[in-house]
This record gives structure tokens, sequence and C-alpha cells, in this order.
């Protein structure tokens, strides 16, 4: 990796950290202006406009590479779903004590072995009699390299060098957002990326329509010049039956990062639109016939269908007040949030880890999967929404946004709207935009 820039021997896990807090604390007055400066040079000069251009597919792991010149080939492995350093040690044929060196040695310099994932790889290097190195890739940017050839092992960490290519995505809709975006070669990803930054205002599998458009500004990664995937959505816009929706993704000074519109209020409210990610309402709230009692029958939730096993998130924090049997309901849980709210999550297979009454749950937290207990014909999600304890549409009923740009950080948030829009077309309103939030003006 001619490229790469090896950083030599890492100081301890804790003389990290002084450097971070300098770092921190420099750049404190100087980096939201320097951030945006470079995100509107970013874009002014590396903007591709891209709608149907294909792009080369992105691998699908860091590509091992051997890294020294010993005379038995390298050896490489892929970390499998779930796989512990051990183990995934003795399956790229490390020796058992070669192997306690290298967890020893890693975690002496702060290596996070609950950060692995499937798709990091490792590389083993030998001489004809032993192991001289062993190259641990966690994600493309970081090699964590443990040299064994010496008396002690040495641990140094490489840096592959990746950059963002921000590029405007735009189409139109003809059936839905999900193919119209998979067919100008975009990844799944990117569409649930998409649709969560608008999931509040738009409905995106039953408002789009034929003739709906959408724009989105993303930063394409790229490692060695190899695309590696995609990054965030920098600003995005959505026009159809539903409204004209656009979003810019800001971080304050402070820290906090958050898509908001054009007014600087944010896109996000304090409940998740709907437990799962991916899915497909199939019985609306309201009346409707009921598929097993056979009679026209209120609906008090939504059902959405997802493969049976679905991680279902909780959508709000709460606290569990059931987590059990629940005749029709199956295995259910119910978690009570603030306001007066809770919800319920009914036909589930089995709860999420530490999922029983009484527990604080976070939003996002896994609650359960989706199953098909009590009275259910196949795998869905039954979820519901109560406010003291009658139901409410869950895709309708009025939640509170997460606080607004604050108003000491509103010039620089504006300052990166304008920029953007004046960078990408797509992104302007049509009539002229709403005016600005007075700074006195009450909180949404
Ligand atoms: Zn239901």
């Amino acid at each position: 990796m001619p490229e790469s820039n090896e950083r030599g021997p890492l100081p301890p896990y804790d003389g990290w950290r002084p450097s971070l807090k300098v770092r921190s604390h420099y750049v404190r007055r100087f980096w939201p202006l320097a951030l945006l400066g470079l995100v509107v040079a970013a874009l002014l000069v590396g903007l591709v406009v891209i709608a149907t251009r294909p792009r080369p597919a992105p691998v699908a792991g860091p590509e091992p590479q051997p890294v020294a010149d010993s005379t038995p080939a390298p050896v490489s492995a892929i970390v499998r779903p779930g796989e512990v350093m051990p183990a995934f040690l003795a399956r790229a044929d490390l020796p058992a004590a070669d192997a306690e060196l290298v967890i020893g040695a890693l975690s002496e310099n702060g290596f996070n072995f609950r950060r692995m994932r499937p798709g990091d790889s490792l590389v083993v290097a030998r001489d004809p009699t032993s192991v001289v190195l062993v190259d641990y890739h966690q994600s493309f940017e970081r090699v964590w390299r443990v040299r064994l050839d010496g008396p002690k092992p040495r641990v140094s960490m490489v840096f592959r060098r990746t950059e963002n290519r921000p590029e405007l995505v735009v189409g139109g809709i003809s059936s839905s957002l999900y193919e119209a975006l998979v067919d100008l070669g975009e990844s799944p990803g990117l569409v649930a990326a998409y649709a969560d930054i608008f999931g509040w205002e738009v409905d995106f599998f039953c408002e789009t329509q034929a003739h709906d458009s959408f724009a989105l500004v993303v930063d394409r990664r790229y490692c060695d010049g190899r695309f590696i995937g995609n990054g965030s959505i920098r600003a995005a816009r959505y026009r159809g039956a539903a409204g004209d929706f656009r979003a810019f993704r800001f971080t304050d000074p402070e820290g906090r990062e958050d898509c908001y519109n054009e007014r600087g209020e944010c896109l996000r409210k304090t409940f998740l639109k709907s437990p799962l990610n991916f899915s497909r309402v199939t019985s609306f709230f309201g009346s409707r016939y009921h598929p097993i009692r056979r009679v026209r029958a209120e609906h008090a939730g939504v059902d959405y269908a997802a493969p049976s096993g679905t991680p279902v998130s909780c959508v709000a924090d709460g606290r569990v007040v059931t987590a059990g049997w629940a005749g029709g309901y199956g295995n259910l849980v119910e978690v009570r949030h603030a306001a007066g709210l809770s919800t319920r999550y009914g036909h589930l297979r089995g709860y999420g880890r530490g999922i029983r009454a009484g527990a604080e749950v976070v939003q996002g937290q896994v609650i359960g999967y989706v199953g098909t207990t009590g009275l259910s014909t196949g795998p869905h999600l039954h979820y519901e929404v109560r406010r003291n304890g009658t139901p409410v549409n869950p895709l309708r009923f009025d939640v509170p946004r997460v606080a607004p740009v604050k108003d000491e950080h509103l010039p620089l948030f504006e300052a990166l709207r304008d920029s953007l829009v004046a960078a990408v077309p797509a992104l302007a309103s049509t009539p002229p935009p709403p005016p600005a939030r007075t700074p006195n003006q009450p909180r949404p």
C-alpha cells in the first residue's frame, strides 16, 4: 500500500486523549467556518451532476492486500457475522500462541473488540518459519498492524486515504421511490437514508405518485481512488402530491448534526415514523374487514408486512409496561412514553435483549422481532399508538419535532443552506423561500 500513511508505533491508549482534547479546543472557534468553506468548495468544484451515469459498484469489503515480502503467500480471511476475535484468528490459521499475542497487543492499544464487523478482514504474513505480521482491516480506512517478528509484538495503525465527492442524484418517480432510485443504480441503503430524512413528511409507501420528483446530494466515498460506498446525504428535496420538502444536513458548532428544513426546523420528530426500516403497510388504521374474524371491525393500529425475524425498533424513549403473551396480540410489547403516549408491538416472534416490564428503552432500541404469534395469518407487525389509552392513527398523529437549529447558530445554518442552493439549482425553491424565523419567535 504505497499511499498508506504509516503512523509508526501507537502510543498507549490513554496517550491519545490529550491530543483529541487539544484538537477540539483549538477548532471550537474556527471549525464551523472552515467546515462551511470546505463544504462549499467541495460542492462548487466537485459536484458532478449524474442522474443516469452508471457508477462502479462498491466493492464488497476491503480487499485484503499483502503487506510484506514474505515467502509463503499471505493468508487472508473475512469476519463472519457474530464472529469473535479468537474464533476468527483460528479460522485464519493463526497458531494459538500467536493469536494470544495478537489479542493481547491489540487490547493493550485500545482496540475495541466489540466493534468487529462482518466484512472486516485479516491478512497474515509469514516467513518460512513463523508469523511475522498480522493486518486487521477495520472498515476501509483503518488497518491495525501487529508485527510479531521482534522480541515483543508491536502495534501500529495504517490509515488509508478516503475522500468524499459530493454528487447530485435527481430523478422522477414512475412507480415508487425505491424503484426510481434503484433504477438509477443506487443502493437500497441510499433509498432508506433518503426516505428517513422525509419520513415524517411523506409516507413513501402510500403517498408517492407518478411525476413526483426527488433530488439529493450524497457524499460518494472513495478509498485509494476506488468507490467504497455512500456517506451522508448533505441535502435533499422531494416534490410531489404530498408537498415540496427540502432538507439540509447541518452540524452546529456544538457538534449536533441533523437534517433541517429551509427554516432550520428539524425534520425529525420525537417518535420514529415506523418501528421497521423496510416494510409494507398491509392494513391501515380504522375500519377494515378482519381476515380471521371475518367481520368489519375497527383496526386500532397499522400492520406492516415484514419477514419473520425482522428487528422491531422502539419508536421513542420510554419504559416497557408489558412484555408477554396477550391473547390475539400474541407476544406483545407495550411501551409508555412521555405526554400520555404509549405504543404496542404485537405478534412478535421474540423479544429484544433486556426487554421486560419495567425496563427503560431508548428510541431505535430493538424491542422484539417480527413473528406471527396470536391472531395472525402470516409474519407481520401490528403497531399501535395510544394517547391516554385511546388508539390514534400511527401515520397521522401529532408528534412534537426535535429541537430546531439554535438561534445563535442560525446564521451559520443559513449560510450553508444558501451555498447549497446556489450550487445545486434543484434545491432552489420555486416560490420565494418563506421568511426566516426571527430569533425571538416561540419555538414550534
Ligand atoms: Zn393489526
